[in-house]
C-alpha cells in the first residue's frame, strides 16, 4: 500500500505486518515487571529487580532469533546495546533508542485496572499493561523491524545501533549515560539518534481537525533547587514570633506567584509554524503575523496548563520538610522547587531568579540533585529530519508533522551530543487526551492496529536510514 505523500515528501511502501503476532509478543514482554523506582530520599534505584531485566533479555532473544543472529549484543549495566554492523564501515551509523524499564503502578490503584497491570491481557483490540506504550512499544517495534529485515536477508550499509536503556524513568544515569559514554570512547558519531518523545496527537488544539505528529527536536532543561532556612527552634509553649516553616513557606509561595515570562522559542516556534496552515482562518491571521502577535500567542498558551510548559520555564514546588514533633518549633526547614527550563534560560539564571525572589540572605539556595541546561535544537533542515518526516507522513498520512520541544526528559539527551544532525524523539502511536493519561497512569494499553503501524514505521525508518 502506498500512502499519499506530504507535500514535497516521499511516500514509502509499507510492509505487511502480522499485527496479532506482534500483539502476542507485546503481551509476553509486558509481563516482565521491569520497574525502576526512586528511593525514599529521591535517588534513582535502577534495576530494583535485576532478574526481571535478565528475563526480558532472554525473552527478546527467543522472540527475535533472526535479529539476534544478525546483531551483536552487549550488556552495559542492565541496558542492552545491539550492533548490526553495516557493509560500509566508514559511514556514520544510525542509533535507535528505547527503554525496557517502566514506572511502578501507584500503590492502591491496582484494582482500578481493567486487567491486572502486568497481565499482558489481549482483549477488545488492545494489549493491556504497564509499558505497553511507554516504552515497550519502542523496544518491540525496533526488534520487530530488525527481525523482519534480517529475515529477508537485509544487510544495512550504515551500522545500526539499538540502545535499550534500563533506567530511563529514573533519569537514565546508569543505562543511557553508560552506553553514550562507551560509544563516545569508541569514537562513534551517529548520523542521528532516534528515541521516544512525541506521538500522533489527536484533538491537540480546538479548531485543528488533523492529528499532529509531534517530533521532538529539543528537550527542556531541569533544575532541582533546594531552599533551606535555619532559625530559632525551641518549645512550642514559648514560640518565637516567626517560625522557620512560616518564613520559608511565605518565600516558596512568592516563587510560585512570580513565574518566568512566556516566550515562543526554538521547538515551540517551529511547531507553531508547522501547525499554522491547518488552523481555522481566524487564527491564521494571527499566527501568520507572529512578528506582531508572538507575545499575545505566548500569553494565551501560558494560561493553559497543557501548553504552559511549552512557552515558559516552569516552577513546581515539590517538597517541603520541617519539624520533628507536635510540640517542637522546627529550627530548620527545607523546600525543593523543580524547574523545567525553556531553551535559552540557564540554570544560573534560575538560581539567580530564586535568590532575587527570596530576597533573604539567611535562606540558602543551591542546586540539589540534577541541574542541567536544555538541549540544543536538532537540525530540522537536514536530511535526517526530512527522512523521518517522510516516514511519519507515509504511515500517518492524515497527520500534520511538526517539530516540537519535549517537555519531559528522554534518554536521547545522552546520545544527542554524539550525533551529526541531532536526536529526534517520536513514538509511533496515536494518542487521544484520554490515552495520554494512561501512560504512567491506570489502564495503559496499546491498540493492535497501532502496533501494526508502529512496526511499519520502525521497519521503514530503520531500512531507509541505514541503506
Ligand atoms: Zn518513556
Amino acid at each position: 500500500m502506498v500512502s499519499p505523500p506530504e507535500p514535497g515528501g516521499a511516500a514509502f511502501e509499507l510492509p505487511d505486518v502480522d499485527a496479532d503476532a506482534v500483539a502476542a509478543h507485546m503481551s509476553a514482554v509486558v509481563q516482565h515487571r521491569t520497574i525502576t523506582v526512586f528511593g525514599s530520599t529521591g535517588e534513582p534505584q535502577p534495576g530494583a529487580d535485576r532478574a526481571s531485566f535478565e528475563r526480558l533479555r532472554r525473552e527478546l532473544a527467543a522472540l527475535y532469533p533472526n535479529a539476534h543472529a544478525a546483531m551483536q549484543l552487549e550488556i552495559i549495566e542492565d541496558s542492552l546495546l545491539y550492533t548490526w554492523v553495516g557493509s560500509e564501515p566508514d559511514a556514520a551509523p544510525v542509533l535507535f533508542a528505547a527503554h525496557t524499564d517502566v514506572v511502578p503502578v501507584e500503590p492502591g490503584t491496582e484494582d482500578d485496572w481493567t486487567h491486572p497491570p502486568f497481565s499482558g491481557a489481549i482483549e477488545g483490540g488492545y494489549v493491556w499493561g504497564r509499558g505497553a506504550i511507554d516504552d515497550k512499544l519502542g523496544v518491540i517495534g525496533l526488534m520487530e523491524a530488525a527481525e523482519c529485515l534480517a529475515a529477508r536477508g537485509y544487510r544495512p550499509r550504515r551500522t545500526v545501533l539499538l540502545a535499550f536503556g534500563h533506567d530511563e524513568e529514573t533519569g537514565g544515569t546508569s543505562g543511557a549515560a553508560s552506553i553514550a559514554a562507551e560509544l563516545s570512547r569508541r569514537g562513534v558519531e551517529p548520523w542521528f539518534a532516534f528515541d521516544e518523545g512525541g506521538a500522533v496527537i489527536e484533538d491537540m488544539l480546538p479548531g485543528v481537525a488533523a492529528p499532529v505528529a509531534l517530533v521532538g527536536v529539543a528537550e527542556k532543561g531541569y533544575a532541582t533547587v533546594e531552599l533551606s532556612l535555619e532559625g530559632e527552634g525551641g518549645h512550642s509553649n514559648m514560640p518565637p514570633p516567626h517560625s522557620t516553616i512560616a518564613r520559608l513557606g511565605e518565600v516558596v509561595g512568592r516563587l510560585e506567584d512570580d513565574q518566568f515570562d512566556t516566550d515562543i522559542r526554538g521547538g515551540t516556534s517551529l511547531m507553531v509554524d508547522a501547525i499554522t496552515p491547518h488552523t481555522p482562518l481566524s487564527w491564521r491571521v494571527v499566527l501568520a503575523n507572529r512578528w506582531l502577535f508572538d507575545p499575545l500567542i505566548a500569553a494565551v498558551l501560558g494560561t493553559q496548563q497543557a501548553s504552559n510548559a511549552s512557552v515558559r520555564t516552569t516552577t513546581a514546588v515539590t517538597r517541603f520538610d520541617a519539624g520533628v514533633a507536635d510540640n517542637v518549633v522546627a529550627s530548620r526547614a527545607t523546600a525543593v522547587v523543580n524547574f523545567r527550563l525553556l531553551p535559552g534560560d540557564t540554570v544560573d539564571e534560575v538560581i539567580a531568579h530564586v535568590r532575587e525572589v527570596t530576597d533573604d540572605p539567611q535562606i540558602q539556595v543551591r542546586c540539589a540533585g540534577v541541574c542541567r541546561e536544555a538541549t540544543p535544537s536538532s537540525d530540522v533542515d537536514g536530511e535526517a529530519f526530512g527522512l523521518i518526516r517522510d516516514v511519519v507522513a507515509s504511515v500517518y498520512p492524515d497527520a500534520v508533522v511538526a517539530p516540537y520541544l519535549v517537555i519531559g526528559g528522554t534518554d536521547a539527551r545522552y546520545y544527542q551530543p554524539l550525533t551529526e544532525q541531532g536526536a529526534f524523539r517520536f513514538l509511533p502511536v496515536r494518542l487521544t487526551p484520554a490515552d495520554r493519561a494512561r501512560m504512567h497512569g491506570t489502564d495503559e494499553r496499546i491498540a493492535v492496529e497501532d502496533l501494526r503501524a508502529a512496526v511499519q514505521f520502525y521497519t521503514v525508518l530503520l531500512e531507509q536510514s541505514s541503506k
